[in-house]
């Protein structure tokens, strides 16, 4: 497909963001709609290096919210799209280590729970009971919700790229966006590496990179790249078909079951900004020792796979939705290492933002671009 000369919008990037946004968008009737992404194939970005988790189990009530409207269009992802996304509901069990986590995370289960998010307490012996085969002797207790768990990101980007597709939406692969244009102090359009397209309307959906695609239009957005990374070994025939997504919050250490074997990750908290996307091989050292030590089953096993990507991370680690100072010009970008769970709605959040005026599905008046600079910071704790 050729590069049109003129849309009414554009979206940058196709993960999940952009994916979701444009089919959302022509869900509600909207047409000529172009959706750029640079890389050859959709959802090779932050989306298509996720661990695939998705939780309710979050710190503050927008978050929350977030997934409540979220994960139930991920349920009903095939049947509304036709694309299985493999939802494997195996339930995030969070494993808390010393006494100050075990508050905070008392008082989110509470907050979790005043909106029927259904998570549960488990203390020490519990967890014990339901992980033989890891060390817990340290563990004082935990949260688990058995209705979180796991999705093929690839299924939701591919299935949102198609549906919008049959919607009359064009999603252009191997375009890079390089410049936007500004007329007065409104969006007139793009330019790309094959040419210029003029639009109305023009939506950053750039994930890790929307801070660069933002100063393309001489606005602040206030996304770092920040690399995380994980690996995945070959079978583990030990590890139950219902092992939970396992996450040792004090050493951000993760393990989720990933085929016949496991996928492990571990954050590392030194890490310096930047759009570095190679594995650190001293931190994987370091993340295979630590989950070794929690798991010694993982002496035995083979290493798979290995992958880094990039989290958007924003000072507050909550997104940004809606409007720029520049007119017609959007963002939906910068959440932190969990966007890929609040994807579907943040399609429909952003179709609402630019065909109604204002989201009406969650509240999100507090994620807008301007709290940065009106100080309006919102903090969640349940980072990993
Ligand atoms: C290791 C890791 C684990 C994670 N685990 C989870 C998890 O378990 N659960 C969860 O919910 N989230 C997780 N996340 C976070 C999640 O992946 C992101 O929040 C989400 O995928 C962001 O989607 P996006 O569409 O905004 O960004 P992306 O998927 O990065 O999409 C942005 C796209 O924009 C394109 N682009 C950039 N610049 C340009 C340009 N100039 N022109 C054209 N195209 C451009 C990029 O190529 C890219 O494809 C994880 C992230 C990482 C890195």
């Amino acid at each position: 497909m050729s590069l049109p000369k003129t849309a009414h919008i554009i979206v940058i990037g196709g993960g999940v963001m952009g994916a979701s946004i444009a089919y959302h968008l022509a869900v509600r009737g909207e047409s000529n709609i172009l959706l750029i992404e640079r890389d050859n194939f959709f959802g090779l970005g932050a989306t298509g290096r996720c661990a695939g988790g998705v939780r309710y189990q979050f710190a503050t009530e927008v978050n929350i919210r977030l997934s409540l409207a979220s994960l139930p269009l991920l349920e009903r992802f095939e049947e509304e799209i036709g694309q299985a996304i493999d939802y494997r509901k195996c339930g995030y069990l969070f494993l808390l280590s010393n006494l100050d986590d075990v508050a905070v995370f008392q008082r989110n289960l509470e907050l979790q729970n005043r909106l029927q998010a259904g998570t549960q307490w488990l203390d020490g012996a519990e967890i014990r009971r339901r992980l033989p085969m890891m060390h817990l002797d340290d563990i004082l207790g935990g949260t688990f919700n058995p209705r979180d768990g796991l999705v093929d990101p690839n299924g939701v980007v591919m299935g949102y790229i198609r549906a919008g597709q049959r919607l009359g939406v064009r999603a252009l692969s191997g375009v890079t966006v390089t410049g936007i244009q500004v007329e007065g102090n409104r969006v007139a359009g793009v330019e790309t590496s094959a040419g210029r397209v003029t639009a109305q309307v023009v939506i950053n959906a750039a994930g890790p990179w929307a801070g660069l695609v933002g100063k393309m239009a001489g606005v602040d957005i206030p996304i770092t790249p920040l690399r995380r990374q994980w690996f995945t070994t070959g079978p583990m025939p030990e590890i139950p078909s219902d092992f939970p997504f396992v996450i040792d919050f004090a050493q951000s250490l993760y393990f989720h079951r990933e085929g016949q074997g496991l996928l492990v990750g571990m954050s590392n908290p030194q890490e310096l900004p930047g759009f570095d996307q190679n594995v650190d091989s001293d931190w994987e050292l370091v993340n295979v020792e630590a989950a070794a030590a929690r798991l010694p089953l993982l002496e035995k096993a083979s290493l798979v796979s290995r992958l880094a990507g990039l989290y958007e991370v924003t000072p507050d680690a909550h997104p940004v939705y809606g409007r720029t100072p520049v007119e017609g010009f959007y963002v939906c970008s910068g959440f932190s290492g969990h966007g890929f769970m609040h994807g579907p709605i943040s399609g429909i959040l952003m179709s609402e933002i630019i065909l109604d005026g204002e989201a009406q599905s969650v509240d999100i008046a507090g994620l807008d671009l301007a709290r940065f600079a009106e100080g309006r910071l919102i903090q969640e704790y349940n980072v990993v």
